[in-house]
């Protein structure tokens, strides 16, 4: 049986995959969270990258490896390997683009045909400082999370909004599960 100490649990390494269709926000809502940056004219690029970020949970410090397609998504080609070992997934669609948010239920069934186990995943809508041009509403968010037994937030890269809150949730949910199976 495995048995953590307390020291143990600072070397957690918990790897994290951003999913979603192509331009909702997924690379620009990891460089908010890793650099404090915002890129308004972003275009997608080639290749898988990760970004690992330190998070403290309950005074504890916690790795996040944050792995984003990088562009993959556009021609639908995120392969297995890109889920393989992935804990957590933050699943992101656009709240000013209703086709973004009709996509989630194919990303959904990727990522539980390709990870090895229970994913701890977070529905993202993003975009929430573009009012004007909502297409989905929260209340369709929150009501499709329920029904899928994610948890639910609505983000914005460009004004920061909750970004640091949606990788929070799933790196913390992750901690508690792992802090209860070894107690
Ligand atoms: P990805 O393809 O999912 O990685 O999307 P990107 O991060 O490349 O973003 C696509 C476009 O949407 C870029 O022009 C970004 O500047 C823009 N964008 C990303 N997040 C936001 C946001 O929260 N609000 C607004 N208004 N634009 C965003
Ligand atoms: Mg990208």
């Amino acid at each position: 049986m495995a048995f953590y100490t307390e020291e143990q649990t600072e070397d957690y390494l918990f790897k994290i995959v951003l999913i979603g269709d192509s331009a909702v926000g997924k690379s620009n809502l990891l460089a908010r969270f890793a650099r404090d940056e915002f890129y308004p004219n972003s275009k997608s690029t080639i290749g898988v990258e990760f970004q690992t970020q330190k998070i403290d949970i309950k005074g504890k410090e916690v790795k996040a490896q944050i792995w984003d397609t990088a562009g993959q998504e556009r021609f639908r080609a995120v392969t297995s390997a890109y889920y393989r070992g992935a804990v957590g997934a933050l699943v992101v669609y656009d709240v000013s683009r209703r086709q973004t948010f009709d996509s989630i239920g194919r990303w959904l069934n990727e990522l539980q045909t390709y990870s090895d186990m229970n994913v701890v995943t977070i529905l993202v809508g993003n975009k929430s400082d573009l009012k004007d041009a909502r297409e989905v509403t929260t209340a369709e968010g929150k009501s499709l999370a329920e029904a899928q037994g994610l948890f639910f937030i609505e983000t914005s890269a460009l004004d920061s909004s909750n970004v640091a809150a949606a990788f929070q949730t799933v790196v913390k949910e992750i901690y508690n599960i792992l802090s209860r199976k070894v107690i």
